[in-house]
């Protein structure tokens, strides 16, 4: 599957705001943003005012670049979403956390989705007992993600583990055997990250 492959700080210079994409280093003052705020670009430092559809591109740009997809990744999951009964915003947001590489990353088991990701593809992981290394796997209700075998000899799987403090409520993490449930569906006040969904629905339905 086609995935962005640029730097990844150029994406949140883009956005003028944080995306925490490159983990520890997000949090610390190597953070490019920190250091330099305009876009990227010859003429990134002349930020222009955004008309009404410049708004609502940004906020859809900004959440694929939150989650790793691509427009037609994302375009897909949104369709998914509209047809789905509920609130499609919600639905569309639900969907993103459900992903296996982000219930990888929720788990704490990489110190960002980007990593999350390559961990998945490189199989570390089994769903359900079998092994699955498919990111865009959709999770349901009483999916089991387990460390395999191979990799719980890593320190740095442990360490990840231990460090993960604060799992969301959906999911339950069992660090002493590396493995992780989805015990409910997410809902949106389970999704922490400053996203402003009506926009996303505004720009789709023109
Ligand atoms: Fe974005 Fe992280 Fe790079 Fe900072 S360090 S610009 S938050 S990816």
């Amino acid at each position: 599957m086609a995935r962005y492959t640029g730097p990844s700080c150029r994406l949140c210079r883009r956005e003028g705001e944080k995306l925490f994409l490159k983990g520890d280093r997000c949090y610390s003052d190597k953070c490019a943003l920190s250091r330099r705020e305009s876009a990227p670009g010859q003429h990134g430092a002349r930020r222009t005012k955004l008309s009404g559809y410049g708004i609502q591109l940004r906020e859809k740009q900004k959440v694929k670049r939150f989650y790793g997809l691509l427009e037609k990744q994302f375009r897909d999951t949104y369709d998914k979403a509209e047809k789905m009964s509920g609130i499609t915003g919600e639905n569309l947001l639900s969907l993103l956390e459900r992903r296996f590489d982000n219930v990888v990353y929720r788990l704490g088991y990489g110190s960002s989705r980007k990593e999350a990701r390559q961990l998945v593809t490189h199989g570390h992981f089994s769903l359900n007992g079998k092994k699955a290394n498919i990111p865009s796997i959709l999770l349901g209700v009483g999916d089991v993600i387990t460390l395999n075998e191979k990799s719980t000899s890593s320190a740095k799987f442990k360490e990840l583990a231990e460090k993960a403090t604060t799992t969301p409520k959906w999911l339950e993490s069992n660090a002493d055997k590396l493995e992780g449930k989805l015990i409910a569906l997410p809902v949106r006040e389970d999704i922490d990250l400053p996203i402003e969904e009506h926009l996303i629905i505004e720009l789709y339905s023109k």
